[in-house]
């Protein structure tokens, strides 16, 4: 028997530029705020950071043990929540970066939780359907003490989805003896999931973005839309907005992307990529690199893939006017910048992408209520949230002649801020 040690990532710039990033915006507004300044370092700082090494069983006998994280930032408004990544980039200051967005993103959408983020290093592609099992269930097992249904509860995120919930409920379930429906969310409809979760990230984008083009006396048929990234947040969100007749010009993958002026078959790439594992190849569309999909002739932008995508190299080129953060940090802090001064309008991920995390709460409170609604009104509800968020956002730009980002900041920070204050530094 050998012991393999696949443990953290190497640490390169763009990971802890990430976390500086997330510091960068949120020192940005809450120096314009005139809040007290002895709360700033409690709302800056993790609550939080747990690493866990998880020794597995591969299949060819070898043992491997995986580096796993949960990050816990601010628990002012209620329960942590957030993702789950499983991915060879995850690393300690990407999972704190993703865990302080998560708790502005709450706070914005008015979700009684504080923000969290996890993640294992490993490459979910690489193993086999046994091997990510007992991955799950042993990280699961590792983070027992910090999550529960009260206390920290995982949700889908990059490289993970339904299945590896169900695998992270029943392990929790069989260890606290109780099936504990609460403990995470993306979960499978059969075993107590909530319909319309595994497209509310892309229906909330899409919710988000018909808002802000009723302000431009626009409609969704009006936009030729890119989206990069073609998971469960790009996939749904090109499916909805093709559904209601935006032009789908282009839309990639890690690999590499397709172009089409006329419109792409979104449903029709969609089968292709979960067939062929890539979107390169496509009959009836050019290929394009992700650097050509993010500068290409549309309207709108949706960067729907990772983190630090659009940076300062690509920003200076992009020609859409909008552009709608479906991924988590997908501009940088300098990039914003550039856009920003060439007009291009930034509707911001803690807003645009909030659907995901609201239909979860719709989830956690149907699992602890034991009583679920059907498909129609998790969609109005969660519309219902959306809007209102925009509204509240479209309102704070219009009154401080701000950015979105900034009037998203604002209102998200001095929520959480004002929790802080009102329960006050224990002990
Ligand atoms: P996913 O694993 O389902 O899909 C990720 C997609 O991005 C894949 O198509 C992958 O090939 C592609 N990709 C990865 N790196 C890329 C790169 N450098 N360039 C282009 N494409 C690349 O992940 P997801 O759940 O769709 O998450 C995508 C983003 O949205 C992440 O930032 C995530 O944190 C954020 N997000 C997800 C949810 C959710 O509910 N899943 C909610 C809110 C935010």
């Amino acid at each position: 028997m050998t012991v393999t040690t696949d443990r953290l990532a190497p640490k390169t710039d763009k990971h802890s530029a990430f976390w500086q990033n997330a510091h960068l915006y949120f020192d940005r507004v809450y120096q314009t705020m005139n809040l007290d300044p002895t709360w700033r370092p409690v709302l800056a700082s993790p609550r939080r950071v747990l690493t866990v090494s998880c020794p597995v069983r591969m299949d060819d006998g070898r043992i491997q043990v995986f580096t796993g994280y949960r990050c816990q930032h601010n628990g002012a408004l209620g329960p942590f929540k957030g993702g789950v990544r499983f991915d060879t980039a995850v690393n300690m200051d990407e999972v704190m970066a993703l865990a302080m967005l998560q708790t502005w993103k709450n706070a914005l959408v008015g979700l009684p939780y504080g923000g969290a983020k996890g993640g294992v290093v490993c490459d979910p592609k690489k193993l086999s359907i046994g091997e990510k099992e007992r991955l799950t269930r042993r990280y699961t097992a590792e983070l027992l003490p910090v999550i529960g249904p009260q206390h920290d509860i995982p949700a889908p995120d990059v490289g993970t989805d339904a299945q590896v919930m169900a695998w992270m409920l029943d392990t929790y379930s069989m260890m606290v003896g109780y099936n504990a429906l609460g403990v995470v969310t993306g979960k499978p409809v059969a075993v107590g999931g909530s319909v319309g979760r595994e497209e509310a990230t892309g229906r909330g984008v899409m919710n988000v973005l018909r808002k802000f083009l009723v302000t431009q006396n626009k409609n969704i048929t009006d936009v030729r839309v890119a989206v990069q990234g073609f998971g469960n947040v790009g996939f749904h969100t090109a499916r909805l907005l093709d559904a209601r007749g935006a032009t789908i010009v282009a839309v990639s993958e890690k690999n590499g992307g397709i172009y089409d002026e006329s419109g792409i078959d979104v449903e029709a790439a969609g089968r292709f990529y979960r067939e062929s594992g890539t979107l390169v190849g496509f009959p009836g569309a050019d290929t394009i690199t992700n650097e050509d999909l993010l500068t290409c002739e549309c309207d709108v932008l949706i960067p729907a893939a990772m983190e630090n995508t659009v940076d300062e190299s690509v920003a200076p080129h992009v020609k859409a006017r909008v552009i709608v953060e479906g991924a988590n940090g997908p501009v940088t802090p300098g990039a914003d910048e550039i856009l920003r001064d060439n007009g291009v309008t930034i509707l911001p991920d803690i807003l645009a992408n909030a659907g995901g995390v609201t239909v979860s709460y719709f989830e956690w409170v149907q699992g602890l209520d034991a009583f679920f609604w059907d498909q129609k009104r998790v969609q109005d509800e969660l519309q219902r949230v959306m809007e209102r968020a925009f509204d509240e956002v479209n309102a704070k730009a219009d009154e401080a002649d701000c950015d979105y980002r900034t009037a998203a900041y604002t209102i998200a920070i001095s929520r959480v801020a004002e929790a802080c204050r009102l329960k006050g530094l224990f002990p």
